[in-house]
């Protein structure tokens, strides 16, 4: 037989089939071994076929299978051609996705306990008869295991010393090897039992349940039990001998998801994201891959799990950015998820209080069915949010980090022994140093960006690259001694709570402070055993979580992200506001909301603080449609990078010439095309510059495969990135 093989070098020169010989025992899907340019390298069965045109002399054969299962699956297979497809990715690079990366190379194995019990080959009367009166302990190991029937060898060493050793030599002990589980989040404590439907929910589960293979918008108001409605269907689906998957956005989010998962669903729910060790995220794959645990749940790469028969995929925060992978292989989750549910004619629900522009607009064109849960759990009212205006704040002198407003609300809070959450989306102390005399800013020397001041390191860091650098007390360029710092970070939210409420216990949670493994539990654990009174954070503290003692948020910056000037800004911003408020007043007790901004008048905050999603939408779908933008176009960038910045442009220059041709022939698509500088002109010491282009909707995935083409003419030190409607165009 000859079988088709996709090597695993992530390189476009070697991104194709090769054929090679091999004994009819093979399959597709398999991982094999095998001769590639005088070495022996992995790779990926693709397909067989009985002819090859490869000379007999030039034809290789197939070394051997890498595992003694199929990795991948003929549904996975197809997935990663429509990946290619779809986003010009290689070929190798959709494939890998669907493994634990340090499966390659062999670097991560199953562990295996022994265990030892007596030997079929002998009834344990002889064994005692033969040992005798002399072997003590041997006689009491028999005897024990008499008792126990099996036992792991590690303990029985403890127990029995070294008779384990001499009795297995003997032949009277079998010993059999059973795979070791390494699972996460073992100490996990498990959580309270299923709710009582509501109407809403009920409505909600209902609709979902009357047509399993259809996919759902839930759009739900925080705090709404979107959850609850997730666990009854994926429980129905699970008594139907189905699987499913149920994604959140957030790392952090994953351990209290998983948690009510365990507690519903015991040993069937596997945990799939990067923040496991490798042997952990290696043995809760092969859970799945075996069907002994049928619920996969995880961050964004959670898509790609192991499971047949799909029966639902959720997608819990569908709005949320990190579900889009913006670094190779790009993809994105929604559309992953997509072609999964309609492989497996299985159901899809896309879940969110904020759900994105796009995702609402395709609901009300019928692409998913729209299920409303418009009020809270119990009629709970929503947190009432109040605008500060700080520039107000300052003209009437305070230039506290807090506005009188959230000073007071604090002060009323903490007395109360209620908790806060205070909300500032950027990590550090300080954004930047800059010496106020010369105009002097501390920058990295490989990215075109302000340092961040971090005092607890008593470093100067960048954000975009990994180097570090030492606090300047003086201005380098003209010796002044007094720099001023820029807006602030956690750290320093932190370091004034500190000085305005010295005897409460604050918690941080930002990048910084959950790089060790488990660290997002501790944090998360603690606050929620209110072993601390205020929790300070960037925005992973902003989406899902349910504190229930939490009756204040405070948002210290709440426009900062509508500076950004890309056409995501006022949605990016409107979603944030409205999860980070969402926080509040989840339980029985009223929530406030505090946001403070420097512009209380943009829409985009005044209707965040209404809370009225549908306001929102109206006006932002109005405004895209003026301007041309997603949903009724598809945006591309092309970004090139390269150590030299001429080499950049030549090849951009080359780009653009083809794909000016193409717009040629597609004059009423092709609705803008540009080539610039990005506004981050160097990250990590490359030149960065982009070729823009806006699309109809309608014909972009057609224009999109002769512009990939165009990009294909390639330049060893330049690299080449599509991205459709990317999140960040910086
Ligand atoms: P959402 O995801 O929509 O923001 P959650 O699913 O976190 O909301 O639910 C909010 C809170 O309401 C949670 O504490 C949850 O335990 C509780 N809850 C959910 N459903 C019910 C119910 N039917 N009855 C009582 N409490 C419920
Ligand atoms: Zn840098």
């Amino acid at each position: 037989m000859i079988y088709e093989v996709i090597v695993d070098i992530s390189s476009s020169n070697v991104d194709k089939v090769f054929d090679y010989y091999g004994e009819d025992f093979f399959c597709v899907g398999q991982r094999v071994l095998v001769p590639f340019a005088n070495k022996q390298i992995e790779g990926f069965i693709v397909g067989k076929k009985e002819h090859t045109d490869v000379p007999d002399n030039k034809l290789k054969s197939l070394l051997l299978p890498l595992d003694e299962y199929v990795a991948l699956s003929p549904e996975m297979l197809s997935l990663a051609s429509y990946l290619q497809y779809k986003y010009h990715l290689r070929l190798i690079d959709a494939l890998r996705l669907f493994i634990p990366s340090q499966m390659r190379g062999g670097k991560v194995k199953e562990v295996f306990s022994k265990t030892a019990s007596i030997s079929t080959n002998y009834t344990s009367q002889q064994i005692l008869i033969e040992l005798g009166k002399k072997a003590k302990k041997q006689v009491e190991l028999i005897n024990y295991l008499v008792e126990v029937g099996s036992q792991d060898t590690i303990t029985l060493n403890k127990m029995f010393g070294v008779a384990l050793n001499a009795l297995t030599k003997k032949g009277y002990i079998d010993i059999s090897f059973t795979p070791r589980q390494r699972t996460p989040y073992k100490s996990l404590s498990q959580t309270k039992q299923a709710h009582i439907l509501t109407t809403d929910q009920q409505n909600a589960y209902d609709t979902i349940m009357s047509n399993l293979s259809d996919p759902y918008l839930l759009f739900g108001v925080t705090g709404s039990g979107k959850t609850e409605v997730y666990l009854r269907v994926i429980e129905q689906v699970i008594a139907s001998g189905k699987t499913a998957i149920m994604l959140v956005p957030e790392i952090s989010l994953t351990p209290n998801m998983l948690r009510l998962f365990r507690s519903r669903f015991g040993e069937n729910v596997a945990i799939l994201h990067s923040g496991l060790s490798v042997g952990e995220r290696f043995d809760e794959w092969q859970r799945l891959k075996r069907g002994q645990a049928r619920i996969a749940v995880g961050a964004r790469s959670a898509i790609f799990a192991p499971l047949q028969n799909l029966g639902v995929i959720i997608i819990d925060e569908q709005h949320d950015s990190s579900y889009i992978s913006q670094s190779n292989p790009r993809y994105d989750t929604q559309v992953v998820a997509e072609f999964r549910a309609k492989y497996n004619n299985c159901c899809l629900v896309l879940g969110s209080a904020t759900p994105s522009l796009d995702t609402f607009y395709y609901a009300t064109k019928g692409k998913y069915k729209l299920i409303n849960m418009p009020s809270r759990i119990n009629e709970r009212p929503l947190p009432k949010v109040e605008l500060v205006d700080m520039s107000l704040e300052m003209r009437m002198g305070n230039n506290a980090l807090f506005s009188v407003t959230l000073k007071n609300e604090l002060d009323e809070c903490l007395a109360k022994g209620n908790q806060a959450m205070l909300f500032v989306n950027r990590r550090g102390y300080s954004s930047f140093l800059m010496c106020p005399k010369c105009g002097y800013v501390a920058k990295c020397k490989d990215c075109d960006v302000a340092l961040t001041y971090h005092k607890e390191d008593n470093q100067l860091k960048c954000h975009y690259c990994k180097n570090r650098y030492k606090v300047l007390d003086v201005c380098p360029v003209c010796k002044n001694n007094k720099l001023r710092q820029g807006r602030m970070g956690t750290e320093q939210v932190v370091a004034y709570l500190k000085t305005l409420y010295p005897e409460v216990e604050v918690l941080r949670m930002d990048f910084d402070t959950t790089q060790t493994k488990e660290s997002h539990v501790r944090i998360l654990d603690a606050f929620s055993l209110r072993k601390a009174q205020i929790l300070v954070g960037t925005q992973m503290i902003a989406k899902g979580h349910d504190f229930p003692y939490v009756t204040l948020v405070g948002i210290l910056d709440g426009d900062q992200s509508l500076y950004h000037s890309d056409y995501l800004s006022s949605e990016k911003t409107y979603q944030l506001l409205t999860q980070v408020s969402g926080r509040s007043g989840r339980d029985k007790q009223v929530g406030k909301v505090v946001l403070q901004t420097y512009t209380p008048k943009h829409y985009c905050l005044q209707l965040a603080k209404d809370q009225d999603y549908l306001a929102f939408y109206k006006k932002e779908i109005n405004l895209r449609e003026a301007t041309n933008f997603p949903p009724f176009t598809e945006v591309i960038r092309i970004l090139y990078t390269s150590p030299t910045s001429q080499k950049c442009v030549d090849l951009l220059n080359k780009h653009y010439a083809v794909i000016e041709n193409i717009k040629e022939s597609y004059p009423n698509d092709f609705l803008f095309l540009q080539r610039m500088r990005c506004p981050l002109q160097r990250i990590e010491n490359k030149h960065r510059y982009q070729i823009l282009i806006k699309l109809s909707a309608d014909s972009a995935d057609q224009i999109l495969q002769q512009i990939y083409q165009a990009t294909d003419i390639q330049d060893k030190e330049v690299s080449v990135f599509c991205e459709r409607n990317p999140q960040n165009l910086s």
